[in-house]
């Protein structure tokens, strides 16, 4: 296989042991990847000031192509959420997470096969809030007022919720050009447009007229309120093909549908746009179980699989893949975050075991 550079930004958190496993299993699938380390998280703070140096910036935008770790983002303080910033820097409008069961991984079901693509950079995730007591609060109060549109309390911490024709459309045509390269049948866009029309409203419009532009392709459209969609998910999953979402929703479905096939241990993801592209676990940096050498690789190797398809090497990604529905298959080897998803009260193998046993598996 090619040479190819990719920017490597292990995070905080677990993110140390799953990539440096990542790295371990690529190496031994025999990808060939020059790694050019960069650094982001919460321990910058003291010697760069921010979470996210503007040469890692650089760095992604010199290779195109990164993987990451996780970054933590403490609940509810100033700090910026690296991700998020990451994501609307480089316009990776995108963020694309498949759901396939792998048998032996203690899923709720044996055949989900579903693809999350989540719009990426408006909505509530837009990082346009006003602090409560704040001047700008007040002026929008003021504002919203005067123009009838409604009252907020005068004591309310405002987030503004935009969602655009631009990045609508945008999202819905990649989900659809997704499901046409990829032999998909159906496209479900989920909203919440019966409540908050001029934005989910919006979307749910738009994506109607996208699919209408691929009435030609044989792809099925159809659309879910968002509090249906969960339960509908958690019933009936195969009743899902690719689903198409706002950001917000599309954060909290991700969680939900991991759930499904045995939990955050084993979901891959990707974030990307027209020019560059970050691929990283939909996992955050899990604190209660950093350093402990018991985190789940699996979700960051599926990541790094979902890279090398981008790359163009899928024969390499699909060896991995071979491996790890090996490993599970096997259940010599599971990590307690799957011993747990199974039911079965036998102790977790470290993340080093897990890691020997997919390198063992492509070595056969
Ligand atoms: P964030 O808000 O940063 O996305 P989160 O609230 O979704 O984070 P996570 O850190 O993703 O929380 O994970 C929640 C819990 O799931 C963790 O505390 C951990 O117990 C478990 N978990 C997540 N990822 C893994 C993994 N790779 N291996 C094992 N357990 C994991």
């Amino acid at each position: 296989m090619a040479q190819h550079t990719v920017t490597l930004i292990p995070g905080d958190g677990i993110g140390n042991e799953t990539t440096s496993a990542m790295q371990r299993v690529l190496a031994a699938a025999g990808a060939d990847i020059n790694w050019e380390i960069a650094e982001a998280g919460a321990h910058l703070m003291e010697i760069e000031g921010t979470p996210l140096p503007e040469s890692t910036i650089e760095a992604v935008k010199r290779n195109k192509v990164a993987i990451k770790g996780p970054v933590t983002t403490p609940v509810g303080t100033g700090f910026r959420s690296v991700n998020v910033a990451l994501r609307q820097s480089l316009d990776l409008y995108v963020c694309l997470r498949p759901v396939i069961s792998i048998p032996g991984a203690g899923g709720r079901y044996d055949d989900v096969d579903l693809v999350i693509v989540r719009e990426n950079t408006e909505d509530l995730y837009a990082g346009i809030e006003f602090e409560e007591g704040s001047k700008a609060a007040a002026h929008l109060i003021d504002m919203v007022q005067k123009t009838g549109a409604g009252s907020i309390r005068p004591d309310s911490g405002i987030s503004i919720k935009p969602i655009s024709v631009t990045g609508t459309q945008n999202i819905v045509r990649y989900a659809f050009d997704y499901a046409v390269k990829h032999g998909r049948k159906k496209v479900t866009a989920v909203h919440k447009a019966n409540i908050m029309k001029h934005s989910d409203g919006l979307f749910l419009r738009e994506a109607r007229k996208v699919a209408e532009e691929y009435a030609d392709k044989g792809i099925e459209f159809d659309d879910k309120i968002v509090d249906a969609f969960c339960m509908n998910c958690v019933i009936d999953p195969s009743q899902f093909d690719v689903i198409v979402f706002p950001n917000l929703y599309g954060d909290i479905a991700s969680d939900l549908c991991a759930g499904l096939v045995g939990g955050l241990g084993i979901a891959p993801g990707a974030n990307i746009g027209k020019d560059y592209a970050i691929f990283e676990a939909v996992h955050g940096s899990a604190p209660d179980i950093a350093g402990k050498n018991l985190a789940n690789p699996t979700a960051e190797v599926l990541s790094a699989c979902m890279m090398l398809d981008y790359l163009g090497e899928m024969e390499t990604a699909e060896r991995i893949r071979d491996a790890v529905r090996a490993v599970y298959a096997e259940g010599k080897y599971l990590t307690g975050d799957i011993r747990r998803a199974t039911g079965s009260q036998e102790p977790g193998c470290t993340c080093t075991e897990f890691t020997d046993a997919l390198v063992a598996a492509l070595q056969k």
